[in-house]
């Protein structure tokens, strides 16, 4: 099975008060240092999952530069790893490459580079096309700017143009809402991912939120309800400008569902390399995967710390299968569930499964199961529900 391999590069412009990721601002210096220490790293990864005991295939039908804003990447940066990924993979034809921007911050250098190198499929960062909400939380674009970035990467010849929104950030109302959806049919994009904004920690505006304070427009977040409201919205509205939903927080055009993170959702083998990096990588000999992770923190990354290798057990691994199968529209299949962990693992669940259905959380069909809109909306919880008795 090809290998899916993500590169993190967790450097911005700016922080965006309601991002969670493992990101920051970064000067040239430390960007130079980081990309030398990203292409140590994948010099290193075939050494590293020989000394884990891991598999690692040669093979490489997906790549994803995530971030952070790898957009804001010198030429020069973008091809030397490249060329770590060229002197220790190879990259299949077909491979879909993806590399996530800011509107407003690819420049045309950069562009042609990403080209060049085969990157086929760009993300941009928009959030809200309503410019009041883009500013609200930190972004510098404005509505007509994102249309103007996605023709622009159009004519320049990526087929393949998506762009992120999150429902639920402050000042958003049902009308402002609808007026982004309606700026997507004029964006003509081919993907589309809709988040619901998440209240934690992790956040500047998140952590404001929940200690209760002003700043960030904290008081102005969308209540849970109308966060709930907009993604219900999103999923009939969308259809209707020809995407189809495909996962929880994914809508694509015919033939333009995302291949990398198909493979998150199945548990094929992916690696990843950079800060805060996970993989995911089958053992050598026998049965099962192993999981790692790098270090969170800039510093720390620079130290080359990573996590022990973790074998994912077989009733964890049924877990995962079953929760990140049911996030994909066409849910899981009973059968194929069955013959990968054993038919007492899926009876188990066979009584929580329908009495999901029987409150329409749940449906099953075609000896498939699969969540309905109503499902989605709560998933965190049906997929505890749907659990119990493997956790218990
Ligand atoms: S949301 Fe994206 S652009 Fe904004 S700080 Fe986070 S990683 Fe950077």
């Amino acid at each position: 099975m090809p290998l899916g391999l993500y590169l993190s590069v967790p450097f911005c412009k700016a922080k965006c008060s309601f991002c969670n990721f493992a990101s920051g601002v970064g000067n040239d210096a430390a960007v130079e240092r980081y990309v030398t220490q990203l292409v140590e790293e994948i010099d290193a990864a075939r050494r590293d999952a020989d000394r884990i005991g891991a598999s690692l295939p040669h093979l490489v039908d997906t790549v994803y530069f995530g971030g952070g804003t790898p957009s804001l990447l010198q030429p020069e940066q973008l091809r030397a790893i490249f060329a770590a990924l060229r002197r220790n993979f190879e990259l299949l034809p077909h491979a879909e490459i993806t590399l996530e921007a800011a509107p407003g911050q690819i420049d045309d250098a950069l562009l042609g580079a990403a080209l060049e190198e085969g990157i086929n499929r760009i993300s941009l960062g928009v959030q809200s096309f309503v410019d009041a909400e883009a500013q609200a939380v930190g972004r510098s674009h404005t509505g007509d700017e994102c249309l103007q970035e996605f023709h622009r990467l159009h004519r320049a010849g990526v087929a393949n143009v998506g762009a992120d929104l999150i429902a639920g950030l402050p000042l958003q109302t049902m009308e402002s809402w609808m007026q982004t959806l309606r700026m997507v049919g004029e964006a003509e994009l081919e993907h589309l991912s809709v988040y619901l904004f998440e209240i934690d920690e992790d956040s500047r505006l998140g952590a404001e939120v929940l200690r209760g304070g002003e700043r960030f427009h904290a008081t102005r977040v969308a209540s849970e309800d109308l966060a709930s409201a907009m993604y219900e919205r999103a999923c009939k509205e969308l259809p209707l400008l020809g995407f189809s939903q495909y996962e929880i927080s994914n809508f694509a055009r015919e033939g333009f569902r995302s291949a990398h993170n198909r493979k998150y959702w199945t548990r094929a083998p992916y690696f990843g390399f950079g800060l805060d990096a996970h993989s995911m990588l089958l053992r050598a000999e026998g049965d099962g995967a192993l999981r790692f992770a790098n270090a969170e923190e800039l510093a720390s990354y620079g130290m080359k710390t990573r996590t022990l290798p973790q074998t994912v057990e077989q009733d964890e691994a049924f877990e995962e299968a079953v929760f990140l199968g049911l996030r994909m529209l066409e849910g899981i299949e009973i059968a194929a569930l069955e013959e990968r962990f054993g038919a007492v693992r899926v009876k188990a669940l066979r009584q929580n499964v329908r009495e999901l259905v029987g409150t329409e959380l749940m449906w099953e069909d075609a000896g498939r199961w699969g969540l309905t809109l109503r499902g989605r909306l709560v998933s965190n919880d049906v997929f505890g529900r749907i659990l119990e008795p493997v956790a218990a």
